[in-house]
């Protein structure tokens, strides 16, 4: 199989990734979106450094006072009623898979609704609970077993059903009934959700589509999963982008970002009724890593510090209007949305159709001109450009990704 060039990154300072040469990378996509405190924030560092002094990992039948502080913290931090966490996992496919398993065990159903451009992971049975493009792309093998119902998503400017979202009243939403039969809505255990659709392309889903998606959940007795793998911790400018919007979830499952610079850890909250799971019910041997604890506390202390999020929303606003700028300098952008540090521009041919080879070409001259990383929505077909800086982006820095990204984009426009 064919390796892409990449540059062979050294170490990381801040949002800045450093080859062995010594040749600076402004890294616009925080890693894959889970260095929200950058490559080696200082709390982390000497979090993780004075743990490892004192011991790497307990076996998961063991407490420990980090596991129970994390715990602390964490439900401090969550939603009202989402108090109870589940702290086994050591990435986000799994905790989503945990979080499958908590809705079918409390509700004895087996079902599980997802919406097309969701993605829930890599695991052979989260890639199942993906739309059919990225099951097609990544996995052909597999493609034809879906292990999810999937709905068409709220996508306002590719909308299933051509309808105007001024007006259209979320009519997505209405139509999840046409496709699970009343026999089938009896069935369903649970509904997940990305508040913003990552790897799908960055979809921004209309104000009114969560408390209306909470209410279809509500009225068919559905358990409301929200996936803040990515939108969590801080990334759209609130700690749980599902509560600022309004979904009012049952579940919120977390990863990616919770270990801060990169440190993995997973966890799950949940209403208090339904942590329902016996210890041995879901487990991994490396979960709830020491390590990523302590990362996960430096992290929670640092997000949750007075002002961050009020300064990441005020900063992610500068960044939107300075994207939405670009759009109007240069051509083939249809759409720049976002939420917070999370942006995405949606590169579109002259008759409005997916331009898939000028978002790779922006992509690989980026990096290799101008030493910016950037990432494609590969998962939505790919034709989306993803700009998701780590929260701790200073300004001047958010105006340099914008100025390199501006360049790039004029040398890519014939
Ligand atoms: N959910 C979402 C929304 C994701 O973006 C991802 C990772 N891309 C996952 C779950 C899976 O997380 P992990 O890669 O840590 O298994």
């Amino acid at each position: 199989m064919a390796t892409p060039t990449v540059p062979i990154m050294e170490r990381g300072e801040g949002v800045w990734a450093v080859t062995e040469a010594g040749e600076r990378y402004l890294d616009a996509v925080s890693g894959t979106f889970n260095l929200p405190l950058g490559y080696s924030h200082p709390a982390v560092v000497d979090a993780v450094v004075a743990q490892a002094r004192r011991a790497m990992h307990v076996g998961s039948s063991m407490a420990s006072p980090l596991k129970e502080e994390f715990t602390r913290k964490l439900a401090a931090l969550a939603p009202a009623g989402l108090d109870a966490v589940w702290l086994r996992d050591i990435t986000g496919s799994t905790a989503v898979e945990c979080a499958v398993r908590i809705t079918q065990k409390a509700t004895g159903r087996p079902g599980v609704l997802t919406f097309f451009y969701g993605h829930h992971g890599q695991t052979l049975y989260t890639t199942g609970l993906a739309g059919p493009a990225f099951r097609r792309e990544a996995f052909p093998a597999t493609s034809s077993i879906p292990a999810a119902v999937r709905a068409p998503a709220p996508y306002c400017l590719r909308c299933f059903y051509d309808a105007q979202p001024a007006t259209c009243g979320v009519k997505c939403v209405d139509k999840i009934d046409e496709i699970l039969t009343y026999a089938a809505t009896s069935r369903i255990a649970c509904l997940i959700v990305e508040p913003v659709f990552g790897n799908g392309g960055n979809i921004v889903p209309p104000a009114a589509f969560f408390p209306k998606i909470r209410r279809f959940c509500s009225e068919r007795g559905i358990l409301l999963v929200a996936d803040e793998v990515q939108t969590g911790l801080g990334r759209t400018g609130h700690m749980f982008a599902s509560v600022a919007l309004g979904l009012d979830p049952d579940i919120i499952v977390l990863a990616k970002g919770l270990g801060g610079c990169g440190v993995p850890l997973a966890a799950v909250l949940m209403r208090g009724e339904l942590d329902v799971l016996e210890r041995h019910e879901h487990s991994f041997t490396s979960g709830a890593h020491l390590l990523g604890l302590a990362a996960g506390i430096a992290t929670l202390e640092v997000i949750s510090s007075p002002s961050f999020l009020a300064d990441v929303r005020r900063r992610g606003r500068l960044l939107g209007e300075r994207l939405r700028r670009l759009s109007h300098r240069h051509r083939g952008i249809g759409e720049v949305r976002g939420l917070g540090l999370m942006w995405g521009l949606e590169m579109v041919t002259v008759d409005g159709g997916r331009d898939v080879e000028r978002a790779n070409r922006i992509v690989e001259v980026a990096r290799d001109r101008h030493r910016l990383l950037l990432r494609t929505s590969q998962y939505g077909r790919g034709n989306v450009v993803k700009v998701r800086p780590a929260l701790v982006a200073s300004e001047a820095e958010l105006d340099e990704i914008v100025d390199r990204l501006d360049a790039v984009l004029g040398e890519t426009a014939e």
